[in-house]
């Protein structure tokens, strides 16, 4: 690959065709899974603070709904292009598939910069952009939840706004939503809590003991702090390293979690918290760790940093954080890598509880969540190891194998494609 940023969907397209391959798929049946089912571009005029308007770009892809409704989350991101949701979209339908939720996979996202605009100005863009889309979702058909800069609280104004549309509670139309309003307990850790598990499960494959073990954890958002806090917690393991947008930090004897939380609140990054010594997000990737956690964005681990990972252990809370190309080196080097769309699998398993939770309008105690969380993630784990150590492939292809080989079964049985 070049010097310059590969572009996402063509990784995904790569990924799916080298499974299609071992699988044995029908080239018509390869064609159908190459490329999303719906896409939907829109702009969204909006009235800014100072009295100008904007014109914003948005999107919504509906990868496929074979095996039940399209569902993935919301980006709001100023780097943010139809190749990127386009990839992302295809992520979710093998995501909700390895761990074998009856969903489909979509994406969402709008072009723009969260960081700069205030409160009302999000509220507006959040209501306007479920104005386009109220026609095309549902709980039966596609079922949006937050993803990078999206929070709980834009989940809200949405639901909102699409029952002031449609004239009923229908609160299983979004996921991630406050608890306050019809949202699940422990949806809020679950990625990181769910990429934990996984890990754990594949410690105990590998035959590595974690405990006092070092990690170190790329972005510092929901995922990264909360897999900060579950790693030490249920793992046992030293976090020495973490880093965000804006740098990272180091310390050998072990980060607190509160304290780098309080510090990123009160100063807007993890840089500069006591007590630690500097390091850049390059160097973080390089550092002798027992686990690596990226959880910021795509394409950080390329064919010219792969080599270079010490870590035993590479657990991907991020979505596309490693091309293929590092898939390889990395696969040569013996590094298991735990692919994103398994290891970070727990978001959308805990909002299908969600949808579960809502259209019974019943709700579950947090242990309930944490269970069944574990079970679905210990079982996707197994799955996909049973098929790496079978075939003498990568997690990550294995991971497509076990994704692919059931959406195409619901699709050969439907009579799309055969
Ligand atoms: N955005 C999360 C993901 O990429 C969660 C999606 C969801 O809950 O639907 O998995």
């Amino acid at each position: 690959m070049s010097q310059q940023q590969a572009n996402p969907f063509e990784i995904a397209q790569r990924q799916l065709d080298e499974a299609a391959e071992l699988l044995g798929l029908s080239s018509a049946m390869q064609s159908f899974l190459r490329v999303p089912m719906r896409e939907h571009h829109f702009s969204i005029p909006l009235a800014m603070d100072d009295g100008s308007y904007r014109v914003f770009q948005g999107f919504r892809v509906q990868y496929n709904d074979a095996r039940g409704p399209a569902k993935g989350g919301i980006r709001f991101h100023p780097d943010e292009t139809i190749d990127t949701v386009r990839a992302l979209a295809a992520w979710m339908t093998w995501k909700t598939s390895v761990v074998d939720i009856p969903l489909g996979g979509g994406k969402g996202g709008v072009i723009c910069d969260p960081k700069s605009m205030s409160p009302g100005e999000l509220e507006r863009l959040s209501r306007a952009y479920m104005r386009r889309i109220a026609h095309l979702i549902g709980p039966d058909k596609d079922v949006p939840a937050p993803d990078v800069y999206t929070t709980p609280q834009i989940m809200a104004w949405m639901l909102d706004e699409y029952e002031v549309i449609t004239g009923r509670h229908l609160p299983g139309v979004i996921t991630g939503k406050p608890v306050e309003l019809a949202g699940s307990l422990g949806r809020g850790d679950a990625t990181a809590r769910g990429g934990v598990y996984v890990v754990r499960e594949a410690a105990q494959a590998l035959g590595l003991s974690l405990e006092g073990q070092p990690a170190a954890i790329q972005g510092y958002g929901n995922a990264g702090w909360y897999a900060h806090q579950l790693a030490v917690e249920l793992l046992g393991l030293k976090v020495v390293a973490i880093s965000d947008s804006k740098g990272g930090v180091y310390s050998e004897q072990g980060i607190d979690a509160q304290a780098a939380a309080a510090h990123k609140e009160r100063t807007g990054s993890v840089v500069g918290l006591a007590g630690t010594d500097v390091v850049t997000n390059g160097e973080l990737f390089e550092l002798p760790v027992m686990v690596l956690f990226p959880c910021a964005l795509e394409n950080v681990i390329t064919e010219r940093n792969a080599a270079k990972i010490r870590a035993e252990i590479v657990a991907e809370l991020a979505n596309g954080p490693t091309t293929p190309e590092a898939d390889e080196i990395l696969f040569e080097n013996e590094v298991c890598v735990l692919p994103d769309f398994l290891c970070n699998a727990g978001g959308v398993t805990v909002s299908y509880f969600e949808q579960v939770q809502n259209a019974s309008n019943f709700y579950w105690t947090l242990d309930e969540v944490y269970h069944r969380l574990d079970a679905k993630m210990s079982r996707a784990f197994h799955a996909v190891h049973e098929v790496a150590s079978a075939r003498k492939v990568h997690n990550r292809l294995a991971a497509y194998m076990v994704a692919v080989a059931r959406v195409a079964e619901a699709v050969a049985m439907r009579g799309w494609v055969k």
